[in-house]
């Protein structure tokens, strides 16, 4: 099996759903019982900075975060990072994801482009992500040693928003969605809460809309549970936040250095009852063996977690598994001996967006995974909207 693991400071106690991977009801964050246990936080074993970086006052933000939980930050002599690459692919790949760059985004960062079906638009505080999900989009859209980059230049990049608003045309036309405003979307190249003990980013960006009156949301979505610095911000509910969850023997498996499913379903409860709006992204979809029971227990855990949650304002975004002969080439490179099926005579073949190939379930699996999940989404968490399937 694949080495999936991550330094991790504290050390992260069992997990607490049984072997057989039956959902848990998650009771423990209500202020009466035991605390949310401690999170499990990335440690990166490197941490450079730009040049750039340093102009800038959130860049230097980061840094001072950084160095407070006793990391060094290198200054490098030039803005371009070099020195990433080792001996072998995998050599190249331990040290990248190992590597935290506080870096000022690229110009064509800053021009907003749609994101449907998620969001009016996309914006990127950061780009590469610590944990190794076997299965990683990122694979197919980031080139390069799969550093993470956080960006210095965050107050800039929220100022530039407001020139969109109105703007969009996923959320902002469409009359089932109108009422989230315009929406922005922040973890389209990285997974937030990975890194917001390191950046402080996101928890600026919820204050940041919090404060903005105006029909606008910010939305991200994240693999993590870190959500204590969250709670008891002034988001006014204009951040929604998703959990993105998955079945036992697919976040158990293949999500490496994520925090542990029940543990991501307690933090969606914890933000729910602080008021956010909140969804599940159910990503990637996979039908494994006896998808349906295994699904079944996911949806059931999270019915019980929200049960009593007041004024929940609770959504859904189902995404099925893909992937492309480049994302496959990658993730074969990274995860040689993943068990994660991409066998493309399994698949029906589509192309996405200007002509690119991609490997999706066939007809029939989509339509019986389609039905099914909007089916038991109606039944067992009535309160849910599903906002899209793809
Ligand atoms: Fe990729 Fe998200 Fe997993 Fe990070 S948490 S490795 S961004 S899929």
């Amino acid at each position: 099996m694949t080495d999936l693991s991550l330094p991790l400071a504290p050390a992260a106690p069992a997990a607490p759903h049984s072997a057989s991977g039956e959902a848990v009801p998650i009771r423990d964050l209500d202020g009466v019982a035991p605390p949310a246990r401690p999170s499990r936080r990335w440690v990166p074993k490197r941490v450079v900075a730009t040049p750039a970086a340093y102009d800038h006052a959130h860049g230097n933000r980061i840094m001072a975060l950084v160095e407070a939980q006793g990391i060094e930050v290198e200054r490098l002599r030039g803005n371009r990072l070099t020195g990433l690459r080792g001996e072998s692919e995998r050599e190249t790949y331990a040290r990248a994801k190992s590597t935290l760059a506080i870096v000022v985004s690229p110009p064509s960062r800053r021009r907003l482009q749609p994101i449907a079906p998620s969001a009016d638009w996309r914006f990127d505080l950061a780009e590469g992500c610590p944990a190794h999900c076997q299965y990683c989009y990122l694979a197919g859209s980031l080139s390069g040693p799969p550093v993470t980059r956080v960006y210095a230049d965050l107050d800039d990049i929220l100022a530039g928003l407001a020139d969109y608003v109105g703007r969009g045309t996923i959320t902002s036309r469409r009359q089932a969605r109108r009422d989230e405003g315009t929406t922005f979307e922040a973890s389209c190249y990285t997974d937030p809460l990975a890194l917001e003990h390191l950046t402080g980013s996101w928890r600026r960006a919820v204050e940041h809309f919090g404060a903005w009156d105006a029909p606008v949301q910010l939305r991200w979505t994240t693999k993590f549970d870190d959500v204590g610095g969250f709670v008891g911000l002034a988001h006014h509910g204009r951040t929604r936040v998703r959990l993105s969850v998955n079945c036992h023997p697919v976040a158990d498996r293949v999500e490496g250095g994520t925090s542990r499913l029940p543990d991501r379903i307690a933090a969606l409860r914890r933000l729910a009852r602080d008021g956010y709006p909140v969804g599940l992204t159910i990503a990637p979809i996979i039908a494994v063996p006896d998808w349906r029971t295994h699904y079944g227990e996911l949806l059931d855990s999270v019915a019980e977690a929200v049960r009593d949650v007041p004024g929940l304002d609770l959504t859904a975004e189902l995404i099925t598994h893909r992937f492309t002969p480049g994302s496959k080439e990658v993730l074969l490179g990274w995860y040689p001996r993943t068990k994660l099926e991409m066998d493309e005579s399994t698949r029906s073949r589509k192309h996405g967006k200007f002509g690119a190939v991609k490997y999706v379930y066939p007809p029939e699996t989509m339509a019986e995974l389609r039905t099914w999940f909007h089916d038991e989404i109606a039944d067992r968490l009535p309160a849910c909207r599903v906002l899209y399937w793809t």
